[in-house]
């Protein structure tokens, strides 16, 4: 299958690259570059003759028109996204300029190639989103999130991203562009950007700094191994049903302050502080981000049942892994540390 991935010069787009390269398919790798992206991400599959890249914005609908003429992709799955919520606190505009009218563009582009070539039923738009768009759990662990649970989003990114998922539902019931949607929930692993919260607490340990928790600690995330998120996106993408949408999670709920003490725990291990004192006398409790919501988690029933996916790791397996990925890749985070605004905020979002 020959697959557009859009942002797949970002975290978890550069996992599906990798993964979809690794299973045989042909990958154009779609992105713009922004600070968020970096190329050697995807260094190891970029020799492939199976990997294309093309360096374009989809706010750009001309580009856009002229990759698909060109690729002919079977099809698309689209990642590229404005995606720190801190930052969409900050300066929202750049949101709903690239999440909400960038999907629309992507419809668009895609939906004009598709009936030029004769709307192919084997045709996806995949469109990869959030579970932040179902808004905020009670902390008593009483309910999750369905596939059925009303959308309420309550940030600026959350609220864009849900607006891209109605258009994409409303672009298959008006139009019959065949798609598939999923809504995960908080992805950690290697290639983790360095200001989302786990990157910033392994290296904010080994740095000495503070390690900051917004409010006591206590909200709730259900936090998912990138590969095994990747994994189930090209699941989903090949045998998912046509218009329907797939909740995707670890099932590992854990409170902020649990995750930051696990990850405590295994750098303890892993690369003892010397003066012999556990990371977390560095944890530092801070003024809680506007609109936190308390508690996301996933109900995976769905495509546990009908598609048979289930997580590789369990939480603990997949922190350790990443806690050595970033022992082992320093010239990595350190080069991605210096760019401009990086380091600015706190770092607590997803
Ligand atoms: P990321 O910020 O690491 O990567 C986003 C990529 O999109 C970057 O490579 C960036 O250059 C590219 N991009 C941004 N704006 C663009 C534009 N206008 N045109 C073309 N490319 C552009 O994000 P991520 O964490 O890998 O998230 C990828 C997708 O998955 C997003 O849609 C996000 O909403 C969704 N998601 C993320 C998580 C998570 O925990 N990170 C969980 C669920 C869903």
């Amino acid at each position: 299958m020959k697959i557009l991935v859009t942002g797949g010069a970002g975290f978890i787009g550069s996992a599906v690259v990798r993964q979809a390269i690794a299973a045989g398919h042909e990958v154009v790798n779609l992105d713009a570059l922004t600070y968020a992206a970096c190329l050697d991400n995807v260094a190891s599959v970029a020799e492939s003759p199976r990997y294309a890249f093309e360096q374009a914005d989809i706010r750009d609908r001309a580009a856009l028109d002229r990759i698909f003429a060109l690729h002919a992709p079977d099809a698309v799955m689209h990642l590229a996204a404005e995606s720190h919520v801190d930052r969409s606190i900050d300066g929202p505009g750049d949101f709903i300029e690239t999440n909400v009218t960038g999907t629309f563009n992507m419809l668009e582009a895609a939906r004009k190639f598709w009936v030029a070539v004769g709307k192919p039923a084997h045709f996806r738009f995949h469109h990869i989103s959030t579970d932040e768009v179902y808004g905020s759990l009670p902390a008593d662990k009483s309910v999750m999130f369905t596939e059925e649970t009303a959308y309420d989003p309550r940030s600026p990114y959350s609220a864009s991203k849900a607006s891209s998922d109605h258009l994409v539902r409303a672009w298959h019931e008006t139009y019959g562009l065949p798609v598939v949607l999923t809504n995960c929930s908080n992805n950690y692993g290697p290639f983790h950007f360095p200001e989302k919260l786990i990157p910033v607490v392994i290296l904010n340990a080994l740095a000495g700094k503070a390690l900051p928790i917004y409010g006591d600690g206590s909200n709730i995330r259900d936090w998912l191994y990138v590969e095994d998120h990747a994994d189930a996106l090209l699941l989903v993408l090949q045998k998912g049903e046509n218009g329907r949408s797939y909740n995707v999670g670890g099932e590992n709920e854990r409170t902020n302050l649990e995750l930051v003490e696990t990850l405590c725990a295994i750098l303890d291990d892993k690369r003892p502080r010397g003066d012999g004192a556990s990371y977390k006398e560095q944890i530092t409790f801070v003024t809680d981000r506007p609109g936190h919501d308390a508690r996301y988690a996933i109900d995976p029933s769905r495509i546990r049942e009908e598609l048979g996916w289930r997580p590789s790791v369990t939480v603990e397996e997949g922190l350790a892994k990443t806690v050595q990925w970033y022992l082992d890749n320093e010239d990595w985070w350190r080069a991605l540390q210096s760019r401009k605004g990086v380091g600015e905020r706190l770092g607590t979002g997803k």
